[in-house]
């Protein structure tokens, strides 16, 4: 196959949803259509569960599992599918963040019964930020929830989209018929047999046949009929431009759990979905089609066996194609690195490959090297934009409690902040470090990590910061600057990129220090 075709029939994506609402089953099913997988079942929940606080075996191995779900990939009408995991669970809301740069598009997962949740408003919030193509899933019909159209109302509401539904169901429930396909203009009855339901299919180009009343009965077709009125009243024509762009975001629905609606969920993505998209570096644009090799690092998976400290970057295959033992320059560090083993995925299986092409993910072996964000090319100086850090919800001081073993801790510190646990700050005035995290969980998970990956003991103690905001200025010399500087020592920190850093300890003395100093930018994320 050629180069172009290869790239063309790619689509890398990630389900995005607020725990629970179906993100592991629907991943599960849309295996099963690739034969990637025999059975259901086979995938498993990477979910942090809850009262897993207290037990770090069990955070170990719910860890071990987001490694094999972390890419899924397989093969479906001459597509070559990525599935990108993300986790729904908040405390690892910063992974997903990341995660979301390596993605062309997305399907939101929302519950029919619960609506819109919290982590679905996050994460959408930052694909439209993108403008990342959405296709939105309504799951879980074959339960009570809400009425169709105050569904697509909450969605537009809430995640500020604008939606237009590509299939409508029939009843809900209890009374749960089947899915009118708009967009291929037929008919699924729903009988409640998996097998049965992907393939009967019945074809119905005019709603206004008698047909449709024999098939799903008078009351039904009639209903039916009246919604489809009403949305094609409502709701834009789907327009595959508008999506492309971000614009518009087409709906389906179905049942995971029932694998209903999601063949057509499935044809319509591969139809409409995005191959991968040029990137955009502070240097230029770089296009897929490039014949030189270029990717970045998005997540950084540490070896699950303690006795093996090497860990696996994930690259995404940005332009070119990246081969096996080929050397590549590692652009931070200015050095070329070969890769003998590196591995694809394929369903839950890790396998040792030559080439990948752009929209593929290479797990490579690392031994330090990596951060997220990194870039390998082919000798080219770029660097990909778009992993900034946001700020922490939490900090902590992190304090050594076996001094002697304060080099392998601040090894282990650096390497884990390398992999984007958590981020590291350390204050000008007496370089003592502290750890901001989305979630409390992560301090755990560190805890337990330097000690059993690095034998280091580390304790933490409570401090009062609010928000952590990246300082830009057009004059360091200016005398406001360093007057802030004088005035705020107390407050300023470097970030791992020696970026200068204000921890504001409450929103008053933020607002009251950004009046005060009007000519400083403060940025909530590191990358502006
Ligand atoms: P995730 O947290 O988003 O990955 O959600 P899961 O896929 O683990 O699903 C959460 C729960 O919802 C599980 O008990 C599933 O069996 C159930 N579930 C998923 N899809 C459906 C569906 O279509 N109908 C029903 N009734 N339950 C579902």
């Amino acid at each position: 196959m050629k180069f172009e075709d290869e790239i063309k029939r790619r689509r890398t994506f990630g389900i995005i949803s607020h725990p629970d609402a179906g993100k592991t089953t629907l991943t599960e099913k849309l295996l099963l259509f690739g034969g990637a997988i025999q059975e259901a079942g086979a995938v498993k929940s990477n979910k942090i569960k809850k009262g897993a606080t207290s037990d770090f075996m069990e955070i170990e191995r719910q860890r071990g599992i987001s490694v094999a779900t972390s890419v899924l990939g397989f093969e479906y009408k001459d597509k070559k599918i990525n599935i990108l995991d993300t986790p729904g669970h908040k405390d690892f809301a910063e992974d997903t963040f990341r995660t979301l740069t390596a993605v062309d598009s997305v399907i939101v997962v929302v519950d029919v019964a619960k609506g819109v949740e919290e982590q679905t408003e996050k994460l959408v919030e930052v694909c439209r930020m993108r403008n990342i193509p959405m296709i939105v899933f309504i799951n879980k019909l074959d339960r009570e929830g809400k009425d169709g159209f105050e569904l697509l109302d909450e969605i537009e509401q809430k995640l500020h989209l604008k939606v237009t539904p590509l299939s409508y169901p029939i009843g809900m429930g209890y009374d749960f018929k089947g899915i009118y396909n708009i967009y291929e203009q037929n008919v699924n009855l729903f009988t409640g047999d998996p097998k049965k339901d992907i393939e009967d299919t019945v074809e119905v180009k005019d709603l206004n046949t008698k047909e449709l009343d024999e098939l799903i009965g008078d009351t039904a077709a009639e209903t039916l009929r009246e919604d489809l009125e009403l949305a094609e009243g409502v709701y834009p024509q789907f327009d595959k431009e508008e999506y492309l762009k971000g614009e518009l975001q087409p709906v389906f629905f179905g049942s995971a759990l029932h694998n209903f609606g999601v063949r057509e969920l499935l044809d319509c993505f591969i139809d409409i979905a995005p191959p991968p998209q040029p990137k955009e570096g502070e240097e230029r644009e770089v296009k897929p089609n490039e014949d030189k090799f270029t990717g970045f690092v998005f997540k950084i998976h540490a070896n699950m066996d303690p006795k093996h400290r090497d860990r696996l970057a994930f690259v995404k295959v940005v332009s070119g194609k990246f081969e096996r033992n080929k050397p590549y320059k590692h652009v931070r560090l200015s050095k070329n690195l070969k890769f003998s083993s590196p591995s694809a995925f394929f369903a839950e299986k890790k396998q040792i490959v030559d080439e990948m092409f752009p929209g593929d993910i290479v797990g490579l072996h690392d031994t330090g090297n990596f951060k997220i964000g990194d870039t390998l090319t082919e000798g080219e100086i770029i660097n990909y934009k778009g992993t900034p850090s946001f700020s922490p919800e939490h900090f902590r001081y992190i304090n050594n409690a076996d001094p002697m073993k304060s080099k392998q801790l601040y090894k282990g510190i650096e390497q884990l902040m390398d992999e984007g646990v958590a981020q590291l700050f350390t204050l000008e005035l007496n370089n003592r470090k502290i750890i901001g995290t989305v979630g409390a969980l992560q301090y755990e998970v560190i805890q337990y990590r330097l000690e059993h990956e690095y034998g280091a003991k580390c304790s933490y103690e409570n401090i009062n910061v609010h928000k952590a905001c990246w300082i830009e200025t057009d004059n360091e010399k200016s005398e406001e600057f360093q007057d802030f500087k004088r005035v705020k020592s107390k407050f300023l920190a470097k970030d791992k990129h020696d970026q200068l850093v204000f921890l504001a300890d409450s929103p008053f003395s933020l607002q009251m220090t950004q009046q005060k100093y009007p000519s400083i930018k403060f940025h909530f994320t590191s990358e502006f």
